[in-house]
């Protein structure tokens, strides 16, 4: 076996902090020389330029994205005894989320877009159902006219997962402020990265804006009285200064992905054994962000021991299960059209460290595998 020509980890954690260095040292300095760590300009700042990113009213900075569902869904009356629709097709944290509130994770389809298949939520409405939480998988927006006309039709709130879906729009709107609120996460492989944990909720509601800010912060108001039960589950000011500076440059990083993704699609649509995600031109409807380039091959394990003898990481989603799949958590659900996905499903690299070069590379060594 010779040695690949190249390696191209399938996400480069260290290049987080070493593409912007020094600008990065110096926030970080500046910070913490003021002794300014907790709910301080910094975290207000990044939250109004995260709402002014999505269009949306409100923004609170939180511990991670998995708090910024449970927060969200309380702020949002989501109780025990309630059914909240998601899909199959995500992290657990989603379903975990609906669990942690007391509500029951009630899990559906997904469709041939890899979204969640709103007829097969019209299927799963019972009457307990109160909410459809949607996920904005792979910086996708599903189709949310769609889903809000089955939520309307019967008296359902719409609560958006959009961790992976900062910056996607659907008919022009961002991810994250299509229903009663939206969450994003932080986490170091997401979209806006930061060196930890953090996320974020965003609300057009008021109400809900003032629950969520009494939640994160041990119920406390403004004037630091206690006027409800809350949790400690803040954005650290560290990373809020962190984030307002990397979102300076987020819609430059947006236009690279996409332009990576055009760069897949022109070298691999010829492939009659993928599926490739829709291109960045495929529907003007939906701006996709392209948080992952995942595709489906009929050959996928041969596929993926080709690239890494080509010295090239990619992942099967979430250790290959979705959540219908993890029996220990009770679900017995038979959901066929998930599990083939998921026999399928593949990730290539997507991410900011990749030159040109290296993305002539990945198509290359596929196509190799395909005697192209
Ligand atoms: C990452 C992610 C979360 C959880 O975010 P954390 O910040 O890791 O807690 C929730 N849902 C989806 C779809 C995710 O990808």
């Amino acid at each position: 076996m010779t040695a690949a020509e190249r390696s191209i980890p399938f996400f480069p954690y260290s290049q987080l902090f070493l593409a912007r260095e020094e600008e990065i040292l110096a926030v970080m300095t500046d910070v913490c020389r003021r002794g300014a760590y907790i709910l301080q300009q910094e975290c207000r700042d990044f939250e109004a330029n995260l709402s002014n990113f999505m269009g949306a009213k409100h923004a609170f900075g939180v511990a991670n994205g998995t708090d910024a569902i449970i927060i969200g869904l309380r702020a949002a009356g989501i109780k025990a005894g309630d059914e909240v629709i998601l899909p199959s097709h995500t992290y657990i944290a989603t379903a975990a989320a609906v669990h942690m509130v007391g509500a029951t994770p009630v899990l559906a389809e997904c469709g041939a877009d890899h979204m969640l298949d709103p007829e097969d939520v019209l299927r799963r409405i019972t009457s307990r159902t109160r909410a459809i939480m949607p996920v904005q998988i792979n910086g996708r927006t599903c189709d949310m006219v769609a889903l809000q006309e089955i939520a309307d039709d019967h008296g359902l709130l719409v609560c958006e997962d959009a961790a992976q879906a900062l910056g996607s729009k659907f008919d022009g709107q961002s991810a994250g402020t299509f229903g009663v609120f939206g969450t994003i996460s932080f986490y170091p492989a997401k979209l806006l990265g930061c060196f930890g944990d953090g996320g974020a909720i965003v609300t057009n509601d008021d109400m809900v804006a003032e629950k969520i800010g009494l939640l994160r912060d041990h119920g406390r108001n403004e004037d630091g009285v206690v006027v409800a039960w809350g949790l400690n589950s803040r954005l650290d000011n560290l990373h809020a200064a962190v984030l307002d500076l990397k979102l300076k440059f987020f819609r430059e990083d947006i236009a690279r992905r996409r332009e990576i993704a055009a760069l897949y699609q022109e070298g691999l649509g010829d492939v009659d054994d993928l599926v490739l995600p829709p291109a960045p031109d495929a529907d003007p409807r939906h701006f996709d962000v392209y948080q992952n380039y995942e595709l489906e091959a009929g050959q996928r394990s041969e596929l993926r021991e080709h690239l890494t003898e080509s010295g090239i990481g990619t992942i099967i989603q979430w250790a290959g299960t979705p959540v219908h799949q993890f029996k220990d958590l009770g679900f017995t659900d038979h959901l066929p059209k998930t599990d083939e996905f998921f026999r399928r499903c593949l990730m290539l690299p997507m991410n900011m460290a990749l030159s040109d070069e290296d993305v002539s590379y990945v198509v290359a060594s596929v196509r190799r595998f395909y005697g192209k």
